[in-house]
């Protein structure tokens, strides 16, 4: 389908624009190749296809759910055996919204954030207030904040945050422990998408400590989403999981199976590798990518109108602000993209108030190096028009 190029609606048709542009740094997806022992996981490609046509569904849900679980340390999880498997984000936070719309409880949702979620829970008919990322800023005044501004019975939150990089786990243990304490003390069901908390797991002050733990023991009602779709380049054959406190969870699972029987055990069996692989290589090929291109998009912008927003967790997107008084994120974008460089504007993560995300632009860092580094190059010529 051929859109007009301005009548985009939200960051999916922007992202459907830029798979056809030369630079696409648009969507959070992984596009870059393999590093050397994923080549080999490629390689077994077949022999997991087999492997998993001989098995029960059960064996490899088990051996993905372990090895994710275990990657990102939380035998809370593991032991309570619960989570429920979906093939995308999306799908989960589908039955959240399907959740939450059968209690008609309205939600209030973090802004900024990927639209996406935004999105889903309106389209499902869910009422939706915001709550600025700044009020979880201070964690001496998480409690308090959250008791001023919450007005709904569901509290909906990202960490680390899309597009920000914001981690509650920057302030340890009492980030989490004051949401949950509110949570707890005025009855709200709090939701968590964790699907960007791969990118801090080997950082000393931001990797989770066991969250399950923390919301079992505390007794609070909620529903946690992570994901595999943003971390490893395996061409969006991804997995994502659900699970819920126990007070709620046979609800959840009467809405999950209305939507899905099993996630493929193949697409299960290759995560688990590419898994693996990571808990090996300590997140390496991973990591040492988004850092390659993280350094890149830092030295375009150095001494430009375009000032890299250094983030408290690094996640595979970078956001930047525009230092200019005239000039807008969407006439940025606009000229970026007749060079060919696609970078999203930052109006739709403000899905509250979009005119708050004009100062920004968001950039997907998960690309090919050398593609990459011709993109930064691009944008530097275009910035520097604006020098001086
Ligand atoms: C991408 C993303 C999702 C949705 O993932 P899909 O794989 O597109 O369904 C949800 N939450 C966050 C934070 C994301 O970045």
């Amino acid at each position: 389908m051929t859109v007009h190029a301005d009548t985009f609606l939200d960051l999916t048709q922007h992202e459907i624009q830029a798979l056809r542009t030369e630079f696409n740094l648009a969507d959070a997806h992984t596009h870059q190749r393999q590093s050397a022992s994923q080549h080999g996981i490629v390689e077994r490609l077949p022999q997991l296809w087999y492997e998993a046509e001989e098995g029960l569904q059960a064996t490899y849900e088990q051996r993905f759910t372990e090895a994710f679980f275990r990657l990102h340390r939380q035998p809370t999880a593991l032991e309570k055996n619960k989570t429920l498997l979906s093939y995308a984000a999306s799908i989960s936070t589908m039955v959240v919204a399907m959740y939450l719309k059968r209690q008609r409880m309205a939600v209030t949702l973090v802004e900024p954030c990927f639209d996406n979620l935004h999105d889903v829970l309106s389209n499902m008919g869910v009422p939706l207030y915001p709550i600025d990322e700044s009020a979880l800023h201070d964690v001496d005044r998480i409690y308090t904040e959250l008791k001023r501004r919450v007005r709904t019975d569901a509290l909906f939150l990202v960490d680390p945050n899309n597009p920000t990089g914001f981690s509650l786990m920057s302030h340890g243990r009492r980030g989490l422990e004051e949401v949950v304490r509110y949570c707890k003390d005025h009855d709200k069901l709090l939701v968590i998408d964790f699907c960007f908390a791969s990118f801090t797991l080997y950082d000393e002050e931001l990797a989770r400590f066991d969250v399950y733990e923390l919301l079992e023991d505390s007794g609070v009602r909620y529903l946690v989403i992570e994901d595999t779709g943003k971390t490893w380049p395996v061409q969006d054959a991804k997995a994502a999981m659900l699970t819920a406190s126990d007070d709620i969870k046979e609800d959840v699972y009467n809405l999950h199976t209305s939507v899905l029987l099993n996630v493929s055990p193949f697409v299960l069996n290759m995560l688990a590798e590419y898994i693996e692989n990571s808990a090996k290589d300590g997140m390496a090929s991973v990591r040492d990518l988004l850092d390659v291109n993280r350094a890149a998009v830092k030295e375009a912008l150095a001494g430009t109108i375009l000032e890299y927003q250094e983030p408290v967790a690094k996640t595979s997107v970078a956001w930047a602000k525009i230092r200019h008084p005239e000039l807008t994120a969407t006439e940025l974008q606009r000229e970026l993209r007749g060079e060919g460089v696609y970078v999203l504007p930052g109006r739709f993560f403000f899905w509250n108030e979009p005119g708050k995300g004009e100062p920004y632009i968001r950039m997907a860092l998960a690309r090919e190096p050398e593609m990459f580094a011709g993109a930064m190059k691009r944008l530097r010529e275009v910035l520097d028009r604006y020098a001086g």
